[in-house]
């Protein structure tokens, strides 16, 4: 089964991510993680994109469908995929219906609803770490070591893409682009929608009653 989690930056969808994997078999494909990662390993496509994702602005659809596709073959099919921040265009989400068997289909995309005030507090204090990267929170998921890792006692450092400028680019571009996406999978009968202002326990009851997941 293939699953999409969509939601502005700062909704709390990859906590969310890891919770369900307490439950379920979850394979993590998230389009942003997958763009790093081809960056530091100095991948053409990865600094291509680089430029953009830097900024804060969308990466262009090509760019984009390729390392999808790329990922997709190599999906382990007795797990449940998720993918975590694609589609974010309507081309893109057009594109992969067009281009993927019915095996691939998306059968469920879960909207992580976050206004806009609340996205800024969570990502400008967001730290992760530089080795294992563990995700923590100044306020709310502070470390016990102030601004080192738990586990690896590494100075903690802010995401380049969680500055506030560019958080606030990262929104305007979430903004324009997803209410299209949302009417997209509404139509199509597949649209879950999440309030994503609660706590994370009740996100994660939500979301199984949601998608009526049973223990594995
Ligand atoms: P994330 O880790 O999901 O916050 O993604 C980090 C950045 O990668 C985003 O701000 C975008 O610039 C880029 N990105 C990730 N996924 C996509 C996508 N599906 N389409 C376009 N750009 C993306």
């Amino acid at each position: 089964m293939i699953l999409s989690f969509i939601g502005p930056s700062g909704c709390g969808k990859d906590t969310q991510v890891s919770l369900l994997s307490n439950v379920l078999q979850v394979e993590n494909i998230s389009s942003g993680e997958l763009l790093r990662e081809l960056y530091s390993n100095g991948d053409e496509d990865g600094i291509k994109a680089a430029k953009y994702w830097q900024k804060g602005e969308w990466v262009p659809d090509e760019i984009i469908m390729k390392i999808i596709r790329k990922r997709l073959e190599l999906i382990n099919p007795t797990s449940v995929a998720i993918l975590n921040g694609f589609p974010r265009t309507v081309n893109q989400a057009v594109d992969y219906d067009e281009l993927m068997n019915a095996e691939l289909e998306i059968s469920k995309v879960v909207f992580f609803e976050l206004d806009d005030e609340l996205a800024i507090q969570r990502l400008s204090n967001r730290r992760i770490c530089p080795n294992c990267e563990k995700i923590y929170h100044l306020i709310y998921n502070p470390s016990k070591l102030g601004e080192k890792c738990e586990e690896c006692k590494l100075d903690l450092i802010q995401r380049k893409d969680d500055q506030e400028k560019i958080i606030l680019e990262r929104l305007r571009f979430f903004n324009k682009t997803t209410a299209p996406i949302l009417q997209y999978y509404k139509k199509k009968g597949r649209l879950i929608i999440i309030d994503a202002s609660r706590d994370i326990e009740t996100i994660h009851k939500n979301l199984i009653k949601e998608l009526d997941i049973h223990a594995k």
